[in-house]
């Protein structure tokens, strides 16, 4: 079944010309008329668009001029700018915004000839564990209708798992690839910061924003990363690194892989039947050749603290921009300029943006800069020495992706902290800057007794994309976990259209 197929089998479908682009992009949108309404994954489509550069890529092929993604179908989280397409980053603020340029990601996917499927629906911002803070609604989990797919990248997420498209981009700032990756028994990898581009991206949390590939398998991310990856002048952050081939070790054995397990991932608030999904994992690479290691991470539990404290700083800096003057919503209603301001700031922003941007501000206000902002600072270098410590005693680490399985939509909505921690295990990597990818590693039972998938992380030392997506490669040939498929027959309301254009 094409809808199924893995990237490398789209590719060598396209260039054998057993199908073409323009059938693949089609049999997909077919597909996404029929099922979106109800999960609602993408804010925004545009048919057109998107088969003339199915046609473009099938001219391309015809003329031998073919990379492996040439004419496959993908996904983009609607944080990244696109040429000609709206591009909303999930708020009513950026509702009306037409991208006048392209994000690097974008037209690193355009020069390779990848179709671009549409936009997907996120949480308001990138703000948000569940995609309830999109303006566009939320997102159903194709495992389970009535839970959450995850956030902020959720409609990736639910894309990808209900083939509605072929892989998608997310952004990671402190857990949107990997949470959703996991809910939604995907894998799903944030990179090093740094190694992809950020030009283009709209920023929430500019040290800690990274965009990676959400996919079905650890091969398909990697060639997804050999698009994605690479150097950007425009963007300062960017590292100026030789071009890597990501699929180059997905072969090798995993003999004398030293596997560290940090004690504070299996502690207190992690789910039970998580856990046990992890552990049979854990035994997996154990056969695989793998040698467990028991280390600790002993600042975990501030990560949550510290990023509540960076992330809204750096977010009220990065959001002053939408003063309703350049672009943006703007109140149609104001006395005078500072009216303006206000109101088309109180009008654009949902209420998760606005409690960030309130908490930002405050600490980094003259009065309390040192005890939260410079204090937080001053921990994150901390969090960052655990992992150096940690690596010289294993080559990756491991444990859950996030402390529970898919839950119910509204179930966290009132009460912030309880969804702040879907992130504990996530969050570090991007206070320090590592990679870490999650998953799929099995499934748990829900008390309404359905089968939800559970992600196990894989987290690396700097640039060791290459290596962990090996890890991942192996335990994939050995378990099938990343090929299953939810089943959507079951799907309530379809046709009941919202939010999209
Ligand atoms: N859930 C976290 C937050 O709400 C992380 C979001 C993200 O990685 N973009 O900020």
């Amino acid at each position: 079944m094409m809808i199924n197929s893995s990237l490398k089998q789209l590719g060598e479908m396209l260039q054998a010309k057993t199908i073409s682009s323009v059938e693949l992009t089609q049999s997909f949108l077919t597909r996404i008329s029929q099922y979106n309404p109800s999960i609602n994954a993408y804010i925004s489509l545009d048919e057109a668009k998107t088969l003339a550069q199915a046609k473009a890529a099938d001219a391309r092929i015809a003329a031998g001029d073919v990379t492996p993604l040439t004419g496959i179908p993908i996904a983009q989280k609607d944080i990244f700018c696109a040429k000609g397409w709206r591009t909303t980053c999930g708020s009513k603020m950026l509702a009306n915004f037409i991208a006048p340029y392209d994000a690097h990601v974008i037209s690193q996917f355009d020069a390779v000839g990848a179709v671009n499927l549409g936009k997907t629906n996120m949480d308001e911002f990138a703000m948000g564990s569940s995609n309830e803070t999109s303006y566009f609604g939320g997102v159903k989990n194709p495992w389970s209708f009535d839970r959450v797919p995850g956030g902020s990248s959720g409609g990736s997420a639910a894309a990808v798992a209900a083939r509605l498209c072929a892989a998608a981009t997310g952004t990671d700032t402190g857990g949107s690839i990997r949470q959703p990756a996991s809910l939604c028994g995907l894998t799903g990898l944030k990179p090093t910061y740094g190694v992809v581009s950020r030009f283009g991206m709209i920023a929430f949390a500019s040290s800690l924003d990274q965009a990676g590939p959400m996919a079905k398998s650890a091969e398909d991310c990697a060639l997804m990363m050999n698009v994605m990856a690479g150097f950007d002048e425009r963007d300062s952050t960017s590292l100026n690194r030789a071009k890597e081939d990501y699929t180059k070790d997905l072969n090798k054995p995993l003999a004398g892989l030293k596997v560290g397990l940090p004690k504070e991932f299996f502690a207190e608030g992690l789910d039970a039947s998580v856990g046990k999904v992890i552990e049979t994992a854990i035994e997996e690479y154990k056969k695989l050749g793998a040698e467990i290691v028991e280390i600790s991470l002993p600042n975990t539990g501030l990560s949550i603290p510290v990023y509540y404290v960076l992330a809204p700083a750096e977010a009220s800096s990065n959001l002053s921009r939408y003063d309703g003057v350049r672009y943006g919503h703007r109140a149609a209603e104001y006395t005078d300029l500072m009216d303006m301001y206000n109101k088309s700031r109180a009008e654009g922003f949902g209420a998760e943006v606005k409690r960030r941007i309130l908490i930002g501000t405050y600490v980094l206000s003259a009065g309390y800069y040192d005890a939260y902002y410079l204090k937080a600072q001053q921990i994150r270098r901390l969090i960052a020495q655990d992992f150096t410590e940690a690596f010289k005693k294993c080559d990756v680490i491991m444990g859950p992706a996030a402390p529970s399985t898919a839950f119910k939509a509204g179930e966290k909505v009132d009460d912030p902290v309880a969804m702040y921690l879907q992130d504990i295990y996530t969050i570090s990597t991007n206070l320090a800057g590592l990679p870490g990818m999650s998953v799929p590693a099995g499934f748990a039972q829900s008390d309404d007794g359905k089968a939800l998938p559970v992600g196990l992380q894989i987290i690396g030392n700097y640039f060791d994309e290459a290596r962990m997506l090996n890890v991942a490669h192996q335990y994939q040939q050995v378990t099938d976990w990343h090929v299953q498929a939810p089943d959507l027959s079951q799907l309530p309301d379809l046709n009941q259209s919202e939010g999209v254009a």
